[in-house]
């Protein structure tokens, strides 16, 4: 269990102080619970580990595609985070949210002229840049409206970093960034120091998700450096801000054991530091993206247990009202949770059963091997943890399910932040071919 969870003398699961049951009967399943105070604790985890590092300016960005709704971005805000956002819709939300628009970085492989138009309307404070296209294309719309803007040139440094692995990639292959070992970024920094409108203020770079080991970090900022000494020679080109990106990784089940967030911290902060004093360079403001560490453990999914199907001597499957719609990494990459049976919370949970979703298709598994009590059974309610990233803003409506509700939970109190869709907003915008009447 994480956060504010513990069990009530009724034997139910409660989150934040509410009865997950209740909340499960007022607000309907599926139905995503967020515990504030947890995403607040992550939040200040972050900024007391950057702060014992006094010679250090830095920025957290809360990367909001891991959960992009207003009120989470409001309390981003309210907790003095930047916000990195990477489309037009995650831009609109935050700025509908009331995000001061000097602290949303905007990412992105493939932005749209209207997307750039947007981000230079609001006039946002910095644009990641991708790819050479974009480069010339923010110039241009920069010249024609007389506009400057800051930017970041995201550099893809040949180190990918997933959970207890790196890998130094020797091609670089992927659709991010200017590669470090080609000469594509050295060319990019180049042209960006030449620009009349861009203002670059240094670097980006993110090497992966669910990272539990510092070394990529290490390496990472180390192949950035390495170049850093010719750059600032040849190109007068000053780091002025250092983006290491997110993926610091966070518990979903008991199998993992992440690193506290201030040992990444220090090891960044440290890394960088070592790096400016072996190269006698000035230290860079430091610039962070994490996304599911802050909501990750916070966010908790419950579903009420429908039908059962028990094949001999290989499973029992119990299925849910919900799945790969509201939740699909386990279906896109094989991510393991753990659940409960929320209304049985206090009772030994030592039935293996594979938890299904409700969607019409083989691979729509939530959980292979979950743990339940004996007497579980249909309409008793199933809490999944750690579903508060890439849950929410990954979910579909296939099969034409509504996307579920969303609630915050904190000393007690239960508010909606998103509510339910209904069928009627799974139609809202189709076109029918013509109405029934002059069909017949
Ligand atoms: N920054 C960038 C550029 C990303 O691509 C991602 C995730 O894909 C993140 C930050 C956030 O990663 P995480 O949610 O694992 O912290």
């Amino acid at each position: 269990m994480h956060g504010t969870q513990t069990i009530g003398k009724n034997g139910h699961l409660y989150i934040g102080g509410s009865d997950a049951v209740r909340l499960a009967e007022k607000f309907g399943t599926p139905l995503y619970v967020y515990d504030t105070a947890l995403i607040k604790q992550k939040i200040r985890l972050f900024q007391e580990a950057f702060s014992r590092h006094s010679a250090l300016n830095w920025q957290i960005a809360y990367a909001s595609k891991a959960f992009s709704t207003l009120a989470m971005i409001q309390l981003a805000g309210d907790f003095g985070l930047s916000l990195d956002v990477v489309s037009g819709g995650e831009l609109y939300t935050a700025l509908k949210a009331g995000f001061p628009p000097e602290r949303i970085h905007f990412h992105g492989n493939n932005k749209s002229a209207d997307e750039l138009a947007r981000a230079l309307d609001a006039k946002i404070g910095t644009v990641i840049v991708d790819n050479f296209s974009e480069l010339s294309m923010l110039e241009q719309m920069c010249a024609a409206r007389g506009q400057k803007i800051e930017i970041l040139l995201r550099i893809t440094p040949g180190v990918e970093a997933h959970t207890h692995e790196f890998i130094m990639t020797g091609h670089d292959d992927t659709k991010f960034g200017f590669n470090l070992d080609n000469g594509m970024a050295e060319r990019a920094v180049f042209l960006a120091l030449h620009s009349e409108h861009l203002i670059l203020k240094g670097l980006h770079c993110h090497i992966g998700s669910q990272i539990f080991e510092t070394e990529g970090f290490i390496r990472a900022i180390r192949a950035l450096f390495s170049h850093m000494n010719e750059w600032e020679h040849h190109m007068h080109f000053r780091m002025k801000v250092l983006n290491v990106g997110g993926g610091f990784g966070i518990k979903y089940t008991s199998k993992d054991h992440p690193l506290p967030i201030g040992r990444f911290i220090d090891v960044i902060a440290d890394t960088i530091e070592d790096e400016c004093a072996r190269h006698s360079l000035c230290i860079p403001e430091v610039w962070i993206e994490p996304g599911r560490s802050i909501v990750g453990e916070a966010g908790t999914t419950l579903y009420t247990l429908g039908s059962s199907k028990t094949i001999p001597g290989i499973r029992e499957f119990i299925s849910i009202d919900g799945g790969m719609t509201d939740n699909i990494r386990p279906a896109l990459y094989q991510a393991n949770y753990e659940a409960i049976c929320a209304n049985r919370a206090d009772e030994p949970a030592e039935k293996k059963v594979t938890i299904a979703g409700k969607c019409c298709e083989t691979g729509d598994v939530l959980i292979k091997d979950a743990f339940v009590p004996e007497s579980c059974k249909m309409g008793d309610i199933l809490a999944v943890f750690c579903t508060g990233a890439y849950g929410y803003s990954m979910a579909s409506h296939y099969n034409r399910l509504p996307n579920p509700a969303v609630v915050f939970v904190e000393d007690g109190e239960a508010s909606i932040v998103v509510r339910r869709e209904t069928y009627e907003d799974l139609i809202r915008n189709d076109v029918p071919l013509r109405t029934f009447s002059s069909r017949q």
